[in-house]
């Protein structure tokens, strides 16, 4: 397991007068790291197929329970490798139980398929718990219909998964602003974000931590306010540069997309404004794109003063 270490730095007066600098550090105890929440970056990447950032996906992990928010392309695989690599049972694929999905464009629910059907030849028994706006009841029945001829040959007398025949089966619960989910471990809070369609980011209040993801939006107020000091806000970015060199895609009309950006997505000079309101302890920037990553850093930088991180896949915070 990666460690976190917890630096202070302590300064003293000593009896002169003059001022002492030491550096202490204290490692959480076992218990509080058994039961800590953790942020796990399963994907920070866009509809851009880039190789080492898998589509949208963030995992909460919270006294060896995970709960995924969006499942983008590549989150079963990147959830194996977090359970592997980072040593989190929790991301053993059979143990993704419960998901809550931002807004229902694909580059956020292209994994939707992944997450119903692989887990379950893997042997999870269960239903998948999802939570989402309107539309995901219809999205989640299309989606067992189109897969009908696996499920019939998992499920016969030859099928391998006859014996656990409810773990593809998902309960898709479509949501409204307001306390969505509740157990012994969490209340996800959902909120309603501005994008191109129903859309809803996500406060996570756990018994160590309180954690705030943006999904895709518009600077929103309700951000601001589902932070409020927050430990961890995780949002989308990307920088004017970016928006002002990409090529339209497809050959759409000029100014396309920087009409559509303009309106729905968050600018890195929006986001140093939105996050000083916000206040978090930490600002995690995912779903982001800029010419480069110094690139990113040096604009954020330039808009922000408090202390926020460039998200990398399979990052754990
Ligand atoms: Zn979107
Ligand atoms: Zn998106």
């Amino acid at each position: 397991m990666r460690r976190t270490w917890l630096f202070v730095m302590i300064l003293s007066a000593t009896v002169g007068g003059e001022m002492a600098r030491s550096l202490a550090f204290q490692q959480p105890s076992s218990a509080s790291q058994s039961s800590a929440t953790r942020v796990v970056l399963l994907g920070t990447g866009t509809p851009a197929a880039t190789p080492d950032r898998s589509g949208p996906a963030t995992a909460i992990v919270v006294n060896d329970t995970a709960y995924l928010v969006d499942f983008g392309p590549g989150v079963v695989r990147r959830a194996s490798a977090a359970a592997t690599s980072r040593s989190i049972a929790a991301l053993q694929p059979t143990r993704l139980q419960v998901a809550f999905v931002t807004h229902l464009h694909s580059d956020h629910t292209v994994g939707y398929a992944d997450l119903i059907f692989s887990p379950w030849t893997l042997g999870r028994r269960v239903p998948l718990e999802v939570y989402g706006p309107r539309g995901l009841t219809d999205m989640t029945a299309h989606l067992l219909a189109a897969y009908r001829a696996d499920i019939e040959t998992r499920t016969n007398a030859d099928g391998n998964q006859r014996s656990f025949p409810d773990g593809y089966k998902v309960n898709a619960h479509e949501i409204a602003a307001g306390v969505v989910y509740k157990d012994k471990n969490v209340t996800v809070t959902a909120f309603a974000t501005k994008h191109a369609m129903e859309s809803y980011g996500y406060r996570f209040e756990t018994a160590d931590r309180t954690i705030v993801i943006s999904g895709d939006t518009n600077p929103a107020q309700a951000t601001i306010d589902a932070c409020r000091g927050c430990d961890v806000l995780i949002h989308e970015v990307h920088t004017s540069a970016w928006l002002a060199a990409r090529p339209e895609a497809g050959g759409a009309p000029p100014g396309t997309f920087k009409r559509f950006s303009e309106k729905y997505h968050t600018t890195s000079e929006q986001l140093g404004e939105l996050a000083r309101a916000a206040k978090p302890r930490l600002l995690i920037l995912y779903h982001y794109n800029s010419l480069s990553p110094e690139e990113l850093q040096a604009d954020m930088m330039k808009h922000y003063a408090g202390q926020f991180v460039i998200g990398r896949d399979l990052d754990v915070y």
